[in-house]
């Protein structure tokens, strides 16, 4: 059957080709991405997966040999492929590493896109990867429902009983240490500003800047975009929250599944078009916005969209810092570090901007973290289907952390959960926040004070 399809695959080819290649004639890994590889070997000393498995397929220089071999014909698109191209946490260090800038992850999300094509997921996997990915993430009301579900097992005493109980401790492990950390669940901004097309700025509006708000992100993290609307507010900002937007697709891409990830992209560029400037906050989305030319290769309409598009598209750190913000007054004394987000560092080359944010704020003791743009694990949902990599990754990341801070910051829900897995893993006592919160919670102070005097 599967020689087949790579016979199907090899005459579907475009006919000036020269080599047999057992990929799909549309959307396959780019010869461009692979060509400057020159096997030097110096990517791999910042590979989590070849640090932790020592073989050569698991590391960025085997995987760009697999992904070229395949469009050679000498390997197949079958298991032995696809393992090493699916163990990839597509955390880009490489990229930064490899001084021809090969861009290994771009290589690995279109490999798996060829993979999920010549092997599409089967069984409970099939139906788990379609019941979330296309029935749940880019469905607003529908991720309403689950947050509403959430927070009622966490508010009706049902989640103390599960506690209490032994029945979390028959879940796999991964799944249970998820539960243990899981955030309390808000009121999503998407429901809270549904009436409102513009939230204005505090004082005279210098920009107006429409906001990302994720499809996990305002479930699990609404407080977190409840911040980011607050910091921006305050520093003149007015702010919009398109309503047809949705779920950025960096899932989706993540697990091969390109068709929808095109189909969300198209959404997402049609309900930011009229905006001047689309600023989000989870460094993952803000990757994948940036990213969507890469699904448009085949499409020249659509690619060119997608190109105007992710030129608007900007981190909540970056935009902050190159628009300029107010440094706050109050102070937070706290030890703080912070952890570089794969897709904020390597994705987008954000590392100063949110460092420089922390330092910004009176009281904070900052410490660097070595190894900070190390991955954690988190990698989208690879601690779910990768979770013994995903733990040993950890495990490694653990390491660097300061034992002795109060608080880890970052700029990513994902390596949020993650990070706080690793804290109550290892007993450590440290608040992971992200960093637009400090900023939030400084000006928060700055305003009851200015109250407090006034008063007075
Ligand atoms: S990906 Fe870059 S660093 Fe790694 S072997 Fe190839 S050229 Fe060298
Ligand atoms: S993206 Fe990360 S895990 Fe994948 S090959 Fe590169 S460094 Fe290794």
């Amino acid at each position: 059957m599967l020689k087949e399809m790579v016979e199907k695959k090899a005459t579907s080819l475009p006919c000036d080709s020269t080599t047999m290649t057992n990929y799909f004639s549309e959307d396959h890994p780019d010869e461009e991405k692979w060509a400057d590889c020159v096997h030097c070997g110096m990517c791999l000393e910042a590979c989590p997966t070849y640090l932790i498995t020592g073989q050569e397929q698991h590391s960025p220089r085997g995987r760009v040999h697999l992904i070229k071999s395949v469009a050679e014909g000498k390997l197949n698109l079958n298991e032995a492929f696809a393992d090493p191209v699916f163990q990839c946490l597509d955390c880009r260090a490489c990229t930064t590493a490899c001084p021809a800038d090969v861009d290994v992850g771009g290589l690995i999300e279109e490999a798996r896109g060829q993979v999920r094509k010549a092997m599409p997921l089967t069984g409970w996997k099939g139906v788990v990867s379609s019941f979330f990915l296309k029935g749940l993430f880019p469905h607003q009301k529908r991720m309403g429902a689950v947050g509403g579900m959430l927070k009622f097992y966490q508010q009706s005493g049902v989640q103390k009983l599960m506690r209490g109980s032994r029945a979390l401790q028959i879940m796999p492990s991964h799944l249970s240490g998820m539960e243990a950390i899981m955030p309390e669940v808000g009121s999503p901004v998407q429901q809270k500003y549904k009436d409102v097309d513009v939230i204005p700025a505090k004082g005279t509006p210098k920009a107006r800047v429409a906001m990302l708000t994720g499809c996990i992100m305002d479930v699990m993290f609404s407080d977190i975009n409840q911040s980011t609307i607050n910091v921006l507010t305050y520093n003149d900002n007015e702010v919009t929250v398109p309503k047809n937007q949705t779920c950025c697709g960096a899932l989706h891409v993540h697990a091969g599944d390109r068709d929808t990830g095109r189909k969300l992209a198209k959404q997402n560029i049609e309900a930011f078009e009229n905006d001047e400037k689309v600023v989000v906050n989870a460094a993952g989305c803000g990757c994948a916005l940036k990213e969507y030319p890469e699904l448009f290769k085949d499409d020249p309409h659509w690619r060119k969209r997608a190109e105007a598009f992710s030129e608007k598209v900007q981190d909540i750190s970056k935009y902050l810092y190159d628009t300029g913000y107010e440094k706050p007054k109050s102070s937070i004394d706290k030890k703080i570090t912070y952890h570089d987000a794969c897709h904020l560092a390597h994705g987008q080359g954000v590392r100063h901007e949110p460092r420089q944010m922390l330092k910004d704020i009176p009281g904070i003791d900052y410490t660097e973290m070595s190894r900070a743009d190390t991955c954690c694990g988190s990698a989208g949902i690879y601690n779910l289907t990768h979770p013994e990599m995903a733990k040993a990754v950890l495990d490694e990341k653990m390491k660097h952390v300061p034992e002795d801070v109060e608080m880890i910051s970052m700029g990513n829900p994902g390596c949020m959960l993650q990070m706080a897995m690793g804290v109550q893993k290892y007993g450590r006592r440290s608040d992971i926040v992200h960093t637009v919160q400090l900023l939030d919670w400084a000006y928060q102070k700055d305003q009851k004070s200015t109250v407090h005097q006034g008063k007075e």
